[in-house]
């Protein structure tokens, strides 16, 4: 963690005495030094060329204002009253306090691993991460259409930019007009950010924050945040937190863009995605795998393959029934709403067969006050960087068609910025029933690049037929 410092003159600092009274540590104006340590914040006095360390502030120091230009902190031990010479000064200080010591136990040191946070920020902090993004064109293509498409949320607003990596999306809203963009970001990459801003002869217009938005300071409220904090099955990583979090500086009435995200999720069959994955276990059956026997681990095997979220693409048609869709509004959810996503699961199954789990993806609207403009991952659309999830069961369920399969997905946040994934589904009045947990932050990539094929048995005519029909059709026409 960086040491940041920070000096203010002519201020008096007194101490609360043992009976409870103001004793002066300073009977003249002296220089105050704030800095921030890797788990406190320190005041230390400069007079006449000796330091004097006045008090260490952790997470359970109170603090509060003392009369129009004074700041009193307390310890269990010891208050010290700190008295500027103006209330400029003080506003100054408390400034650089409250965005000091907000990174001692912030929303998200709180709900973070410090290892996860770490090897996160990290891997957004690469160029080529970021490149990734700004590649995946349907995803950038369609958020500046929405910000365009919306001049009148944009014009001579002020924007919020959460995450912004690259600054793409500040760019965007600068493109719509907006006076001022504060672009924040927690990785490393807010430096190349600020780079592209003042390259750009931009620094007028997009201020750039490098920090964690639970953690910073912003000098003044928004009217528009923007922000790009979906992660695979919507909720990975756990960013819309964050993304709800920064509504503490949106104006009221103010928009988010996005605005609502709807996840879906149906039942679908895939015999040879599971059975790929028993055989992938199977490796564990050797009874003699250069003389050992690998038996006993084979059980642990399976459970920690069907643990794994698969991510990839497939046919629409694999899914048995209509989606069902859990939206959540980004303009009136609060971070806490996305702890224990708990949705309750009900449907009507247009096909008979063997369902094998439930199929993942995710929309975004933007809507705007001139427009509103969709950005979707289903599989019916043009594919892009979030594919789509699969979660599977160790047991699938036979179903037959108009029959109501019930059940419920539950998502569990944890402290590795992920979700624990429980589904579990039934057939009301038999005793078909079958569940599974899943750890969504080990997912396993399964795309290769091909195309999904159709699942088996949906040609309802002769395909050869077919062929040479069309292939006739198209020489008639040709000759
Ligand atoms: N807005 C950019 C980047 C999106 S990726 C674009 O659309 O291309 C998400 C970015 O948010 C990452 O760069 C990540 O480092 C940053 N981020 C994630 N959580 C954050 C938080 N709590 N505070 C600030 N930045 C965060």
């Amino acid at each position: 963690m960086k040491k940041m410092a920070s000096s203010y003159d002519n201020v008096q600092v007194s101490i609360l005495s043992d009976d409870e009274r103001f004793v002066h540590l300073t009977d003249e104006p002296v220089k105050l030094e704030l800095a921030r340590q890797t788990d406190c914040v320190t005041l230390t006095l400069f007079k006449g060329g000796n330091k004097f360390h006045v008090i260490t502030i952790t997470s359970s120091t109170e603090y509060s204002r003392y009369g129009k230009q004074g700041f009193i902190f307390t310890n269990e031990d010891k208050s010290s009253l700190v008295r500027f010479p103006s209330i400029h000064a003080m506003k100054q200080f408390q400034f650089q306090f409250k965005q000091m010591r907000s990174v001692l136990k912030s929303v998200f040191t709180e709900r973070t691993e410090e290892a996860s946070a770490v090897q996160y920020f990290q891997f957004y902090g690469y160029l080529s991460q970021q490149q990734n993004m700004m590649q995946d064109y349907i995803r950038t293509s369609t958020y500046q259409r929405a910000i365009l498409a919306n001049l009148i949320d944009f014009h001579d607003k002020v924007v919020l930019d959460v995450g912004a990596g690259s600054g793409i999306l500040s760019f965007f809203a600068v493109q719509s007009g907006a006076r001022r963009v504060y672009a924040v970001e927690a990785s490393s990459m807010a430096e190349k950010c600020e780079e592209l801003v003042r390259h750009n002869k931009l620094s007028d217009k997009i201020i750039v924050i490098p920090g964690k938005v639970e953690e910073i300071e912003i000098p003044e409220k928004v009217d528009t945040i923007i922000s790009e904090p979906m992660g695979y099955m919507l909720f990975n990583e756990r960013m819309l937190e964050s993304y709800l979090h920064a509504k503490k500086w949106l104006k009221p009435g103010g928009k988010m863009f996005p605005s609502v995200g709807d996840l879906h999720i149906a039942p679908f069959t895939d015999e040879a995605l599971y059975m790929e994955q028993f055989s992938k276990a199977n490796f564990w059956c050797q009874q003699s795998f250069h003389g050992i026997d690998l038996g006993s681990l084979r059980s642990a095997a399976v459970e920690e393959y069907f643990k794994q979220p698969i991510v990839d693409t497939f046919d629409i048609r694999i899914c048995m029934s209509k989606s069902h869709k859990y939206t959540v509004d980004f303009e009136q959810a609060n971070e806490e709403d996305l702890h224990v996503i708990d949705i309750p699961l009900t449907f009507t199954m247009t096909q008979s067969g063997m369902v094998h789990g439930l199929a993942f993806w995710f929309d975004v609207a933007f809507l705007g006050s001139s427009e509103a403009v969709w950005l979707s991952t289903s599989p019916t659309e043009t594919l892009t960087h979030w594919y789509q999830v699969r979660c599977l069961l160790q047991n699938p369920i036979l179903v037959k068609q108009g029959q109501t399969l019930m059940g419920k997905c539950v998502l569990r946040c944890n402290t590795r910025q992920s979700y624990d994934v429980d589904i579990e589904l039934n057939i009301p009045g038999t005793s078909s029933k079958s569940q599974n947990t899943l750890d969504l932050k080990n997912p396993f990539f399964r795309y290769t690049g091909q195309q999904p094929s159709p699942p088996p048995g949906t040609n309802n005519t002769s395909p050869t037929d077919n062929y040479w029909n069309s292939t006739m059709l198209s020489k008639s026409f040709s000759n």
